[in-house]
């Protein structure tokens, strides 16, 4: 049985305090009624070390959001994959179309950065989706299996199973707009035939596609309803606990 998730992003958000402050709140509901599927929080780095220690008991685990193409060195500003790792976070969120647009991640650069997480022992939540010109040019199965292409699927059968994959369509990010509970399945079910196609059936059958994109309490139960939907990557809805907690019952 593939692993349910719900996945928070927090992207630039919250200091340390307020971080700490949501994490516990979270950790306490969560400790009062256990969740029925993973729990990931995706932080800044700053965050990583403190939400780790915090959060170590308890059943949320740590993502970053991002880690860096190179191994280490004179690369001011950069965090390695190690370093990550040594904060005690699990995940990494690699791929965001954020970090494409904004700070031109190619697939190469990508490729090297998953390379580099999973040498590192971080899980890989990776980021896929189309804009709404190439949605509108339907396009959208071609530019998510170029992506899977361009920096996952040189993975090797075991380095695969700590991929998770997110399918996220630009064009519902932050916007309010979500894809339909029926585009989204499609386009999951698509993406798992084309992990099929690699790496075969049954690992196919055991990865985790998450949906991202305005996912929200009102609109999970349908989306995490359909049958190639495992749970979601969460943004705007992942900075306040009640918010998250409602996707997080969806899988009730
Ligand atoms: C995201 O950026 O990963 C995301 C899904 O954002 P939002 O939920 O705010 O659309």
């Amino acid at each position: 049985m593939r692993k349910k998730i719900v996945a928070g992003n927090w992207k630039m958000n919250k200091t340390l305090q307020e971080g700490v402050a949501l994490a516990t709140e979270l950790k306490n509901i969560l400790a009062a009624e256990k969740p029925n599927c993973e729990v990931i929080i995706g932080t800044p780095f700053i965050h990583l070390a403190t939400l780790s220690e915090l959060l170590k008991d308890s059943v949320i685990a740590v993502s970053a959001e991002n880690c860096a193409n190179k191994e280490s060195g004179a690369y001011t500003g950069e965090v390695s994959a190690a370093m990550v790792k040594s904060t005690g976070a699990e995940y990494v969120i690699l791929g965001h179309s954020e970090r494409r647009e904004y700070y031109h991640e190619t697939p190469e650069i990508l490729k090297d950065k998953v390379d580099l997480a999973l040498a590192n022992g971080l899980k890989v939540i990776f980021c896929i989706g189309e804009s709404l010109a190439e949605r509108e040019a339907n396009q959208q199965e071609a530019v998510c299996k170029a992506e899977l292409e361009g920096s996952v699927f040189h993975l090797s059968a075991e380095q695969w199973k700590n991929i998770v994959i997110a399918y996220e369509p630009i064009w519902a990010i932050g916007t309010g707009k979500t894809a339909t509970a029926e585009q989204a399945e499609e386009i999951h079910a698509y993406i798992r035939k084309c992990v099929a196609d690699v790496y075969g059936a049954q690992a196919a059958d055991e990865t985790s596609i998450l949906y991202g994109g305005s996912c929200k309490a009102s609109n999970a139960p349908e989306l995490f309803g359909k049958p190639d939907i495992d749970g979601g990557l969460i943004g705007g809805a992942s900075l306040k606990a009640p918010d998250f907690k409602g996707i997080i019952d969806a899988w009730k």
